[in-house]
């Protein structure tokens, strides 16, 4: 039997990164996959539903053309081409992390692990019938689509989660989200732009309840403008057939919320995900907090030489997140100094709407609470308010010279969130195209601790939407 360095379960970003950095640095690697290289952000996340939402806005954005002076006539889109390309994305890049991983030497077995012992500097591993001997444990696991305990929601053809979505090549002829969370707002923008009736259902007072409401209500009011349905503060409380009769033959759903029954072709349920921890029933002292592996600031669980990485350490669940805790954790088992951590606070994220929402660091709602907890009321009152600790500096991104040539009818906004008393940026919050793509100055801003003094001798191009976050300083 082999004894490798370190044997890894799961190929997603957290464990294609720790294979090819372990591998890279000359240690026997072996990395289990029981589907495809990539995981879920590859091949059932961020890159297909990308690669579709950008299919829609070409369609989109060629019928809503007039604003720039072209006209274009009968524009049509072939849905099952769009399926066709993403696919061809999805397999190139999935072929590219095979690739990589062959040129650093490391064995990929295509199969479901399961840990069948573990020992203070030995873990065993079955798969396929045949046992793998590791001196490190990384569980990269992942996660899977959370369905809730609605009654109908089981075994209903017409109840899709964000899997079925991405697989189907027809578009539905209507549709009910249920959750207007990222996953949620990410499919009502892509159905809303190809013509698709969409009624989203939250249960929570807002959609995207995470992130800053003022840039949020900004995306609110132009998709309820647009003719999205969207329904906060609503609960669904149960889902059942459409009843057919000979004068209607068509198949859907009916979803009862808030008392009210709603009906559509297909219920798309995207309510969180959960992480994955099959094949580790064998680890039965390994500790856990709120259903994911619980690790340390290096990615350590509680167990020797065993770590986790990505979703199934329930921290953030984005690629991003996974792939720099799969650094930090290599680091950490190859004992290199320095040794970095990671930094949480500085984080961005993107959710992919039209326009796109991209943030760092902290809300305005985030540094309200946490004001607030610290001083107690009293305390808060005496100092003048939580405003006496914080500030905002806001714009629309229409002061930017490029947002305005080619955002057409759009505000957007900038936010930067800035601790008073020495003036650190703490988050940026941005509405408006396209901010995924300068988001990541922001958080190199949030990452150092920059002051406002700081960034603003930071030189934007000119002309760029970027310059936002310049001009919001002034
Ligand atoms: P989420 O947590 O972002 O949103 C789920 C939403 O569903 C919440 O707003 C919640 O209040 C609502 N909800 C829960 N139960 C409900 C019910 N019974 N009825 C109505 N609403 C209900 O989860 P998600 O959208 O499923 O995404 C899962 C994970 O994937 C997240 O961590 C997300 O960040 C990540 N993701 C990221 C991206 C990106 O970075 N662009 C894209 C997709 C997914």
């Amino acid at each position: 039997m082999n004894r490798y360095f370190l044997a890894i379960i799961g190929g997603g970003p957290a464990g294609y990164t720790a294979a090819e950095l372990a591998s890279k640095a000359g240690n026997d690697v072996i990395l289990f996959e029981q589907s495809a290289l990539g995981g879920t952000c590859l091949n059932v996340g961020c890159i297909p539903t990308k690669s579709l939402l950008y299919g829609a806005k070409q369609y989109y954005n060629a019928t809503h053309a007039q604003k720039y002076g072209v006209t274009a006539e009968n524009v049509v889109f072939d849905y099952a081409a769009m399926q066709k390309r993403k696919t061809i994305v999805v397999r190139k890049l999935v072929a590219g992390i095979k690739q990589r991983l062959n040129n650093e030497h490391c064995t990929v077995v295509s199969g479901a692990a399961k840990v069948v012992s573990h020992q203070p500097s030995a873990v065993n591993i079955e798969c396929n019938g045949e046992t793998y001997e590791a001196e490190n444990l990384m569980i990269c696991t992942g996660s899977t689509n959370f369905v809730p305990p609605i009654p109908g929601i089981k075994d209903n053809p017409a109840v899709w989660d964000s899997t079925d979505a991405l697989a189907a090549t027809e578009l539905p002829k209507s549709v009910i989200i249920v959750g207007g969370g990222v996953i949620g707002m990410e499919f009502a923008t892509l159905y809303h732009e190809l013509g698709v009736p969409v009624t989203v259902i939250e249960a929570m007072p807002t959609i995207l309840p995470n992130l800053d409401q003022e840039v949020v209500q900004v995306l609110l009011d132009k998709y309820r403008k647009a003719g999205i349905n969207i329904l906060t503060g609503t609960k669904v409380e149960e889902i059942r057939p459409l009843p057919t009769s000979p004068e209607r033959e068509e198949k859907g759903c009916q979803v009862k919320a808030n008392g009210e029954w709603f009906e559509a072709e297909k219920v798309l349920v995207c309510v969180g995900r959960r992480a994955n921890l099959q094949g580790l029933e064998a680890l039965t002292e390994l500790e856990m907090e709120r259903g994911a592996i619980k690790v340390d600031e290096f990615c350590k669980t509680n167990l020797p030489n065993v770590y986790a990485c990505g979703d199934v350490t329930g921290k953030i669940m984005l690629a991003h997140v996974a792939s720099r805790q799969a650094e930090v954790a290599v680091g950490r088992m190859l004992k290199q100094i320095p040794l970095q951590r990671i930094a949480y606070n500085a984080i961005p994220s993107v959710v992919y709407t039209n326009p796109e929402i991209a943030s760092v660091g902290l809300t305005e709602q985030q540094v309200r609470d946490f004001y607030t907890e610290m001083e107690g009321p009293d305390g808060i009152t005496k100092a003048g308010g939580v405003e006496a600790f914080y500030e905002v500096h806001k714009l629309p991104m229409t002061f930017s010279g490029r947002f305005m040539a080619e955002n057409e009818g759009e505000t957007g906004l900038c936010k930067m969130i800035v601790e008073k008393r020495n003036q650190t940026i703490v988050g940026v919050h941005c509405i408006g195209n396209p901010s995924s793509e300068f988001i990541a100055a922001a958080s190199f801003a949030v990452r150092n601790g920059y002051t406002i003094a700081e960034m603003k001798q930071v030189v934007f191009p000119h002309p760029t939407v970027s310059e936002i976050l310049h001009e919001v300083l002034h």
